[in-house]
Formats: structure tokens, C-alpha cells, sequence
């Protein structure tokens, strides 16, 4: 017989002659079939192993019928139950069915095809449930993959492939988003702008991998330095730049500096053959508002604290120089 008919069914039946009738009829029709002769062996049988659909006589010794379906439901409510009842007792089938039973079948079977259309029609439900229930799952597991694959994607748009830093786009929607957190709250944010010393004799002497591996280790100290809510971008070449919410000139001037020591103190390989003997960066720091009032100017201002700190001497921290004295001092 079908393969698809391999669900298998427990009958319930006192009478012993109705349960080979219905034995035989459904093995015929290719089910594994167990029988029960009282509804509380059914019940062990069911608690023992998996059955999708229970057919079961309303009246018997003992416990009935739709006690029989209650507890069964109670167990797995999605088991399926046919119940058998006699002419007589048609109202019985119809709280049956109000019960929760899915169809019946009335005693004596004056038809046997009756049976087997009954119960493919039951089992038929049964399946389109489980084909259903499967379907969600597969379809919560692309999803759950696709979710991943995205958030993966999201992820490498938005970060610099050398250093593991934010990168310059990302950066510069940040910045446009800060500004108008910090206009609408009235807070500051401060930029800081790095920019590696003699960089490109870095790489003339070691090597472009060996200048790669510098600026990533650079990417990770600097990651390490700051707070959750900080953003550290890669701004191009050897130039960082962070982003530093609710953080006003001094604290952001404090970071700097120690940045600029940890620069300089840290052993990168090869920094012996750079001038001074020594790897070093040149910062340049500026504060929203008190800089500028928009993302590029903040920006700018940052910028020209970074070209000042070149042009004298390198290796320190120059802040922006307040462009607007009015807003420079908050109001006591
Ligand atoms: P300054 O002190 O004025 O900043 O001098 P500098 O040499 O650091 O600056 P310059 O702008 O002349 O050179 C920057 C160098 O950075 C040149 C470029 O080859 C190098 N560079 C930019 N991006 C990368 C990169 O991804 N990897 C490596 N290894 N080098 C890079
Ligand atoms: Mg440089
Ligand atoms: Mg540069």
C-alpha cells in the first residue's frame, strides 16, 4: 500500500468483532493499526506511542468516549478523533463532534468504503496540518539565514575591510545624525581627526603590508580607547577620525592627548627607522556647537586643528579654535 497512508491509528472498541472490522478495513487501506478494547487501554497505549488519529466508540464500560477525547486532547491536541456511534444516539455524536472530535461514524457500518472515506478524509487533514507546520518551519530557518546573511551584509557595507573600523560613509551619516541629535538636544558631540606621521615613509621603508598592518593595529587601539556610544571610522588612508557624543572639548582634548601617547609609546614594528625613532600621529579635535554649527563645518574645524598640528611640529593635539566666541562659554 501508499506510503502516505503510514500514519498510524488507534482503535477503540469494546466489541471485539467491530474492532477487527475496522482492523482489517484500515490495515487494507495500508494504515498501522492498533487496537484497544476499553477507552483506559487506549489511553496507555496513546501515552506509550504516537498516534495522528483516534477512532473511538462513545459508549463503553468504563470511561467514556468523549472522556476518552478529552483527556487524548488534552495529551496532544493535535491527535484527530473519529467517534462511532449508533443511530440511536446521534445527539452523543453531535457533542462529540462540539467537543472537539473531527467526524463519525455510525454503528452498524451498513457500508465499509464509508469507513475508509472517513478516515482518509481525516488523515488527508492530518497530513495538509503537519505538510503545513513543516513548511512554517522551513520558512522560519530561510528567514532565520536570510536575517543572518543580511545582518552580515549590513555589517561589511558599513565597515572598513583593513581596520575593522566604521568606514567613511557610515561616518558621515553618523555625523549628520549626531547633529541633529545634538541641535535638538542641545548637547555637544566632539570630533577628534588622526593622521599618521610620515606615514609614507613608513611604507617606503617596510613595505605597503607591513604600513597595513600598522594602521590596523593602530584601528584596534583605537577601539579599545573608547566608550560604546563612540564611533571610530577610518576616514581614508592613514586618517581616523572619532566621534564622540555628549563629550565637550576638554574631555575630548583629554582623549586626544592620551591617544597621542599610546601612539607614540606603542612598539609597532620597524617604528625605529621613522623620524624621531618613533611612530607617531598628529590630532586635531573640534566641538559641536561651539565649532561649527553643521556636520561640515565641525568637520572643517577639526580638519585645520589637524593641519595646525602638522605644521607645528606634528606628533601633538591641537583643538579647533573657537570661531564664535558667543557660544563658546556656556552661561552660568
Ligand atoms: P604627514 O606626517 O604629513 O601626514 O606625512 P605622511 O607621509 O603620513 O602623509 P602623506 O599624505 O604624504 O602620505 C600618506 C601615505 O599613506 C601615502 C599612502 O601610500 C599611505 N597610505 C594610504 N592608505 C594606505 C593603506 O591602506 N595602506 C598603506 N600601507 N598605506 C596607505
Ligand atoms: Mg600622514
Ligand atoms: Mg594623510
Amino acid at each position: 500500500m501508499s506510503e502516505k497512508n503510514s500514519l498510524p491509528i488507534l482503535v477503540v472498541d469494546d466489541e471485539e468483532s467491530l474492532r477487527e472490522v475496522l482492523h482489517e478495513v484500515l490495515t487494507d487501506d495500508g494504515y498501522p493499526v492498533t487496537t484497544a478494547a476499553s477507552a483506559e487501554e487506549a489511553l496507555t497505549f496513546f501515552t506509550q506511542s504516537h498516534y495522528v488519529l483516534v477512532i473511538t466508540d462513545i459508549r463503553m464500560p468504563g470511561m467514556s468516549g468523549i472522556d476518552l477525547l478529552n483527556k487524548i486532547k488534552e495529551i496532544n491536541p493535535e491527535t484527530q478523533v473519529v467517534i462511532m456511534t449508533s443511530h440511536a444516539s446521534l445527539d452523543t455524536a453531535l457533542n462529540a463532534l462540539r467537543a472537539g472530535a473531527y467526524d463519525y461514524l455510525i454503528k452498524p457500518f451498513e457500508d465499509l468504503e464509508l469507513i475508509s472515506a472517513v478516515v482518509n478524509r481525516a488523515t488527508e487533514k492530518i497530513r495538509l496540518v503537519i505538510e503545513n507546520k513543516q513548511l512554517v518551519e522551513k520558512l522560519k530557518s530561510y528567514n532565520n539565514e536570510l536575517e543572518n546573511v543580511n545582518q552580515v551584509l549590513r555589517e561589511l557595507a558599513i565597515r572598513d575591510g583593513l581596520t575593522g573600523l566604521y568606514n567613511h560613509r557610515y561616518f558621515q551619516e553618523t555625523l549628520t545624525m549626531e547633529v541633529a541629535r545634538a541641535r535638538r538636544h542641545q548637547r555637544p558631540f566632539s570630533l577628534i581627526f588622526i593622521d599618521v606621521d610620515y606615514f609614507k615613509k613608513y611604507n617606503d621603508t617596510h613595505g605597503h603590508p607591513l604600513g597595513d598592518q600598522l594602521l590596523h593595529k593602530l584601528g584596534e587601539l583605537l577601539r579599545e580607547r573608547l566608550r560604546t556610544s563612540d564611533i571610530a571610522a577610518r576616514y581614508g588612508g592613514e586618517e581616523f577620525v572619532l566621534l564622540l557624543p555628549e563629550t565637550g572639548k576638554e574631555g575630548a582634548t583629554i582623549l586626544a592627548e592620551s591617544i597621542r601617547e599610546e601612539v607614540e609609546n606603542h612598539p609597532f614594528a620597524g617604528r625605529e627607522t621613522q623620524p624621531g625613532g618613533k611612530l607617531t600621529a598628529s590630532i586635531g579635535v573640534s566641538t559641536f556647537k561651539e565649532d561649527g554649527d553643521d556636520a561640515s563645518s565641525v568637520l572643517h574645524q577639526a580638519d585645520q586643528a589637524l593641519y595646525k598640528a602638522k605644521k607645528s611640529g606634528r606628533n601633538q593635539v591641537i583643538k579647533a579654535e573657537t570661531s564664535n566666541p558667543g557660544l563658546s562659554s556656556p552661561k552660568k
